[in-house]
């Protein structure tokens, strides 16, 4: 997420770290040690999101690691959904995390995420390029490899009820409600696949140099994809038919797995019944069956006679 605002200013008593040009601001509560690995993954991240995005320049950044839910939203001038988790200030090269205990992997893809935001629009910052949110929000998240299995419903759901968002309408996600902005995020992403898909592994550090070099966006668009941005949106909608149709959601390697497991636990109740019913079975059955026929007809004789005596 990407707000155009002022940035936060440190509190007194937070501590700071720096290294190659990212300084990280954090509280007595997060600790030194933390703080150390929080400036590992940024410093990291921030390579690999200049990497992915075509040898940006590899700019200074203030960071700041939120220890609570109150610091981040104070941090983040209370104009962040409570479903952010990060957000960056690109015009001031700053951004704020929240502290994810536990959760190393999801730090990492904040982080790339926000990054993404910051080196993003460094680079195009000298030209008087606009970048659709959508386009913004969908590279944050193909650097930072977002991608999670329940997304594939959302999309799937909103294609086959309330519709597919418009890529026009992302524009205004900050406004949106949770669900409607998950699904404008997975929208963000699926249409920076569809770029990838139609202009080649290339296509977005392509498309990211002639955005720096004050190419408009629609232009940069054509020259990647062969499109105009309104077919570019009709293809847009197709894409999501053809890979959120619900048979191409069924036939995902989790829904496979999810149906596997679902053929294991139904063998298992199946075995775990016919059992039950088998020893039912048994209980009512009479020993004497088991017995050859001369044998059994002699037990039941002495049984017979043994029935009158007790009678008499
Ligand atoms: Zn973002």
């Amino acid at each position: 997420m990407a707000l155009s605002l002022s940035a936060p200013c440190p509190a007194s008593d937070w501590s700071q770290v720096a290294r190659s040009g990212i300084r990280l601001h954090y509280s007595r509560d997060s600790g030194p040690v933390l703080a150390d690995h929080v400036l590992d993954v940024l410093v990291e991240g921030r390579s690999e999101v200049a990497r992915s995005l075509g040898g940006l320049d590899q700019v200074p950044i203030e960071a700041y690691l939120a220890q609570t839910s109150e610091q981040f939203h104070e941090l983040s001038n209370h104009r962040v959904p409570h479903w952010g988790a990060g957000v960056a200030f690109p015009d001031s090269r700053t951004l704020v995390l929240r502290s994810l205990p536990g959760q190393s992997d999801e730090l990492v893809q904040a982080a790339r995420h926000e990054l993404s935001h910051i080196l993003l629009h460094a680079a195009v910052s000298k030209t008087a390029v606009r970048i659709p949110v959508w386009f913004n929000e969908g590279v944050a998240m193909w650097v930072a490899h977002e991608w999670r299995f329940h997304q594939s419903f959302e999309v799937l759901f909103a294609a086959l009820g309330l519709g597919v968002l418009p890529l026009a309408e992302i524009e205004s996600v900050l406004s949106f409600g949770s669900a409607r902005a998950h699904l404008a995020y997975t929208e963000s992403l699926l249409a920076v696949l569809l770029l990838v898909e139609l202009g080649g592994h290339g296509a977005i550090p392509d498309m990211v140099d002639a955005l720096s070099r004050g190419v408009s966006f629609d232009v940069a668009l054509f020259q990647t994809t062969g499109m105009t941005p309104s077919a570019f949106e009709s293809e847009f909608q197709c894409y999501v038919g053809r890979r959120f149709g619900p048979w191409a959601v069924l036939t995902t390697p989790e829904a496979i797995w999810l149906a596997v497991s679902l053929m294991i636990l139904l063998c298992y109740v199946a075995i775990r019944f016919r059992n039950r019913a088998r020893t039912a079975a048994w209980e009512d059955e009479d020993p004497l069956d088991a017995l050859p026929l001369k044998l059994r007809l002699k037990v039941r004789r002495a049984r017979r006679s043994g029935e009158s005596r007790d009678e008499h």
